[in-house]
């Protein structure tokens, strides 16, 4: 608990979404509810009475607002939950069986639900379906929502934050981050967390500056504090003084004016000084992020994570919603690609009430393709919605986690059956949609040559890749220093996989964090990589840096690093061969990552 009042306090974490912002600090807790038990004479009976129906309408009202307040259009598509939370409210047991608790038992309304909550509870728990189970947590939901209004105390709820605040949490979910966009938080903090974290990967797509892996923040922030937050250096100033504060506006200035420089290469040809043509496209997580995509200047979608689809909701989306999403993607991206990737739940990101108990290593655990195969029937509605949708523009299908050719050959012969069934209704599909394997995991880079014979396309996951080849977990702030994208064996394993794809005449690309970064996409191009997806913002630098070099310097620089036993020494190498040719401002901006 933090206690002492800081002043210019900075601490340093991991720089998760670029841009730099001052606000108040918002402390999120899970406040958990004591209840105060109280017996009560006969004639408090009726106002006791009375005091719980008033705590009833209370919480009716507080969803209603929040289900207003909802503007987004995607996210309205989750506010259902919010009608099964007032169909809760009006539950007959609920209500009847506490009031008889307050009138038999002469009891305080907090202790007479509480009562009713535990025998609604034990029924709950013996039910068999796994489904239904689940709404308990609707029902403890709403039932916290009734114990908040009888004591008077304030909603701990992430969703009702307005204005200017900074979110300052241990850790936050991919979840809790996309409920923040309800009410535009100016920027998050936590104490734990990765670059590459999907927390991290979504607060850039939705534009929140964002620094992770702090550690203290919680401990050594109050809530109120001031705050600014350095999300490109990873930097959070508690407390600032008005000079610090200036030096941060100054510094944001010149950053602005850059970002305003390099926006102009997003109308030009991403092509290198000696006529290469570099396919640059982007990596979303929502359909409404195509336009910024377009705006950077981004020839199609290279990788459009699903997930967002299914969280912060208790059902799983139909797969009329599934189409209609992807129907929409088609038709606006074309005639450009779009590449979906299926569901790639579990790691970091959960499914409502299909989480298989605690795993200790969800990374490596029931995820991605996994639990596809698994949860097959989730699988092939999803399947059936982008092949329904993949009659509206060039739709290709990827799929994460891919450790062998048997979890292909799998998810094959289900789309099969997909296809089959959408033949037999006569409901029209693109036959010859491309499909595509993630490399993400050291098997699948050493048998690229063998899963080539299987798909069209391979996309290089180097987020999971640089995980699973060191063995570093890529949330966790206390080996993000092991985390090093030019690693020798990442390298190494890139080289193999770019050859073996190359040897089969199958496209290869990288839509990982990596082609994100101007340095890297240089170094890969290198090593002979020319298509590339990343987050939007990122394309316009990609593209300038690419402009400024020819694909035959980057291919002898590439072949160079090979000749160096750590990363630390390429990096110093590369960020030297920088500086020897471009401009001071070219290593700054473009090569930032390459800092030893
Ligand atoms: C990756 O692993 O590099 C990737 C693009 O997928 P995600 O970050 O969603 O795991
Ligand atoms: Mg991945």
């Amino acid at each position: 608990m933090a206690i002492q009042q800081q002043i210019n306090k900075v601490i340093h974490g991991i720089g998760a979404s670029p841009g730099i912002i001052t606000g108040r600090a918002y402390l999120v807790e899970r406040f958990k509810v004591r209840l105060h038990q109280k017996k009560i004479g006969p004639s408090q009976v009726d106002e006791e009475v009375e005091r719980f129906r008033r705590a009833i309408e209370e919480a009716r009202e507080q969803l209603k607002e929040i289900k207003e307040n909802i503007l987004d259009p995607e996210v309205r598509l989750h506010a259902f939950i919010l009608d099964v939370h007032m169909m809760i409210l009006d539950d007959e047991m609920l209500i009847r069986d506490t009031i008889e608790n307050i009138r038999k038992k002469k009891i305080n309304s907090e202790w007479a639900l509480d009562l009713t909550l535990g025998k609604l509870d034990a029924a709950f728990k013996a039910i068999e379906d796994e489904y239904l189970r689940e709404r308990r947590s609707d029902l403890h939901y709403v039932a916290s929502r009734i114990f908040r209004n009888l004591m008077g105390k304030k909603h701990d709820d992430i969703t009702k934050i307005k204005g200017k605040v900074i979110v300052v949490a241990h850790d936050l979910s991919p979840a809790d981050t996309l409920q923040m966009r309800l009410n535009q938080v100016a920027g998050f903090i936590t104490d734990i967390g990765g670059r590459v974290s999907h927390t991290a990967i979504l607060s850039r797509s939705l534009g929140i500056p964002a620094v992770v892996g702090l550690e203290v923040a919680t401990s050594l922030i109050n809530g109120g504090d001031l705050l600014i937050i350095d999300g490109e250096a990873g930097e959070v100033v508690i407390n600032p003084t008005e000079e610090v504060s200036d030096s941060f506006v100054e510094r944001k200035k010149r950053i602005k004016s850059f970002e305003r420089e390099v926006l102009k290469y997003a109308s030009l040809p991403a092509e290198t000084k000696d006529g290469v043509r570099i396919h640059l496209q982007a990596n979303i997580e929502m359909v409404d992020e195509i336009s910024s995509a377009q705006t950077h200047g981004a020839e199609g979608i290279g990788l459009y994570r699903t997930e967002i689809l299914y969280l912060n909701r208790k059902d799983l989306p139909t797969e009329e919603e599934h189409y209609q999403i992807y129907r929409k993607l088609a038709e606006n991206i074309s005639p450009g690609i779009a590449t979906i990737r299926t569901l790639d739940i579990g790691g970091d990101k959960f499914l409502d009430g299909y989480s298989k108990g605690n795993e200790m290593n969800p990374a490596m655990g029931l995820r991605a393709i996994r639990f596809s195969i698994q949860e097959t029937d989730i699988f092939k509605i999803q399947l059936s919605g982008i092949l329904r949708a993949s009659v509206y523009g060039e739709l290709r299908i990827l799929f994460p986690m891919i450790s062998g050719v048997e979890e292909i050959r799998r998810a094959k012969t289900l789309m099969e059956e997909v296809k089959k069934g959408l033949t037999r209704a006569k409901i029209p599909y693109d036959r010859k949609i491309k499909i595509g394997a993630m490399i993400e995991i050291p098997s699948a880079s050493v048998t690229a040559d063998i899963l080539a014979t299987e798909v069209d396309f391979f996309s290089i996951g180097t987020n999971d890749l640089i995980q699973y080849a060191l063995a570093v977990d890529r949330i966790n702030e206390h080996v993000s220093y092991l985390y090093e994208p030019l690693h020798p064996a990442i390298l190494r394993i890139i080289r193999g996989v770019v050859q073996a794809a190359q040897h089969a005449g199958v496209p290869v690309a990288i839509c990982g964090e990596m082609a994100a970064e101007p340095a890297y996409v240089l170094v890969l191009l290198g090593m002979g990589l020319e298509e590339f997806s990343m987050n939007p913002v990122a394309i316009p630098k990609v593209k300038k840096a690419l402009r400024m070099v020819t694909a035959e310097e980057m291919r002898i620089l590439a072949e160079k690093l090979f000749d160096f036993p750590t990363g630390t020494e390429i990096k110093r190498y590369v960020r030297q061969w920088m500086a020897e040719r471009f401009s001071e401002d070219f290593v700054k901006y473009f090569a930032e990552e390459l800092k030893t």
